[in-house]
């Protein structure tokens, strides 16, 4: 597969966020962590955390990871869920996939690209843009069936592409 078509495919996929563990992110060089709100934080119908997400943070927090939410999503819900979890908040005047989000985040995290992960449900916005900045990429699968009527789309192009699979590629760091 060529380069062009990796950007499509995250690095490594995961049930759902919690299974990415601060020994894991150790291993991999990771020091902070882009996250999605919508079904990787938040079921998409609920404005407040999911039941894993506080202690999930906390451990990560205490071990040091640096954290910022990145959503497309509701700007209550952001401010609700960045306040109750205690993570700071970027907002860009483009939706991901656009850089400009991304480039944001990486400037409050306060890292170097190489040491982060981007974590999201959604190929298209959450994978595609990081991977388009060397941002690594772990996919997780969506908290709830439910989501924007726009995302519908790019559910559809992850089945009929399989873009979902793991590219399992080593990144230089
Ligand atoms: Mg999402």
């Amino acid at each position: 597969m060529s380069g062009g078509a990796l950007q499509f495919r995250p690095d490594v996929k995961f049930v759902r966020a919690s299974e990415i563990t601060p020994e894991l992110l150790a291993g991999e060089g990771i020091r902070g962590l882009i996250l999605d709100l919508d079904n990787t934080l938040t079921r998409w119908e609920e404005s407040k955390a999911a039941p894993f997400a506080p202690q999930w943070v906390k451990s990560l927090r205490d071990a040091g990871i640096r954290m910022v939410i990145l959503s497309n999503g509701l700007r209550d819900k952001q401010d609700t869920v960045s306040r109750a979890l205690e993570l700071p908040l970027v907002r860009a005047l483009l939706p991901k996939p656009f850089a400009a989000g991304f480039v944001k985040a990486l400037e409050v995290l306060e890292l170097p690209r190489e040491e982060v992960a981007m974590v999201g449900d959604i190929v298209m916005t959450d994978i595609w843009g990081a991977n388009r900045l060397g941002i690594r990429t772990m996919l997780v699968d969506p908290l709830s069936p439910r989501d924007f009527p726009g995302t519908k789309l790019w559910r559809a192009l992850e089945v009929i592409f399989r873009l979902r699979r793991p590219s399992g590629r080593k990144r230089s760091r």
